[in-house]
């Protein structure tokens, strides 16, 4: 008896023992995308909120970009779980498990699933020059002129190039534009701003101060219902309003660790996520760019796994109807 004790003992000391001098140097959030885009701005805030609840530790954005996230998703999952190194990313975990036949890394079996973050709407928007200012005029544009023009998107993957996707196999004008792959819509903003490509869809975290600024067009928003509540983006409606029946895109951005990260560890990331979804500097600055941050049973790690695991089934059945493979 005694000596099953204190093994007992001896094991929940070692599980524990992680957590103690954790972290004991810098925690380096991935983000899969170039800097300046929505995924990098999300990680800088959540950064920035993080560093408290973490006892000061400093933590630091590192873009590994390209191939639409996977590259830095592959190189977290390949990481040393000691939950120094860890992935922010969004509905790209889901989409590419059906728009990559082959990929680095298994999306439900090589990751810690540590919580959700936020949810963002996107906006269809287009260069100022474009001859369209009501989503009717660019819908007829894009039908006329659709093999002139070139949509920007993140990658195949990307949030970007799922939404310009399934925006153009539900119009009926599938492939009508030339595609253009940056390594995140951070460069493709500039690029889109100034006329070098026509049309893009990306999260409002990206676009809402660029459309405020008249440096974009922007066209319609791709949640169900229009955004009521936002001070400017309620004046756009949404896709399914202007007759894509069924159109609800909604993007989320997530954090992992790789597998194997010690589960106090993990507990001590996940008390530290959940502190800064609750800062109120943190809340107003998303909610300002139209995201919602996440307060359901997604921020705990076994919501978050359940949601992904129901996104990757029902995106494959709006990839697999788009009839498109990214390899
Ligand atoms: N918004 C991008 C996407 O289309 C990625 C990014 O730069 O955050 O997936």
């Amino acid at each position: 008896m005694k000596k099953i004790l204190a093994f007992a003992l001896t094991a929940a000391i070692s599980a524990g023992a992680f957590a103690q001098g954790f972290p004991s140097k810098p925690i380096t959030l991935v983000v899969p995308f170039a800097a300046g885009g929505p995924t990098d701005l999300v990680a800088r805030q959540l950064a920035e909120a993080m560093r408290k609840p973490l006892g000061g530790a400093s933590v630091v954005v590192e873009n590994a970009a390209g191939a639409g996230g996977t590259i830095g998703a592959a190189k977290v999952a390949r990481a040393a779980p000691d939950g120094h190194t860890l992935l922010v990313w969004h509905i790209g975990m889901a989409a590419t498990a059906s728009l990559y036949r082959k990929l680095p890394y298994k999306p439900l079996e090589d990751f810690e699933y540590l919580g959700m973050i936020n949810d963002v709407p996107m906006t269809l928007i287009g260069a100022p020059k474009l001859p369209a200012s009501t989503y009717r005029d660019f819908e007829n544009y894009i039908r006329a002129n659709g093999g002139k023009l070139n949509l920007a998107h993140a990658g195949l993957g990307s949030a970007s190039h799922l939404c310009g996707l399934m925006w153009q196999s539900a119009v009926k004008l599938d492939k009508a534009m030339t595609t253009i792959a940056y390594r995140g819509t951070g460069p493709a903003m500039n690029d889109l701003i100034g006329g070098q490509v026509d049309v893009m869809c990306d999260q409002t975290t990206n676009t809402t101060a660029q459309i405020e600024g008249g440096r974009v067009k922007a066209f319609a928003v791709t949640t169900a219902k229009p955004l009521s509540t936002h001070k400017l983006l309620k004046d756009y409606p949404s896709l399914q309003e202007m007759g894509l029946k069924g159109f609800n895109l909604t993007i989320w951005h997530a954090m992992y660790a790789p597998k194997g990260t010690p589960a106090d560890v993990q507990k001590k990331l996940n008390d530290a996520l959940l502190v800064a979804l609750k800062d109120p500097d943190f809340i107003k600055k998303q909610n300002e760019l139209g995201a919602i941050v996440v307060t359901d049973n997604r921020v705990t790690p076994a919501g978050h796994k359940a949601f992904v695991s129901s996104e990757i089934t029902k995106l494959k059945a709006a990839i697999d109807a788009a009839g498109e493979f990214a390899d």
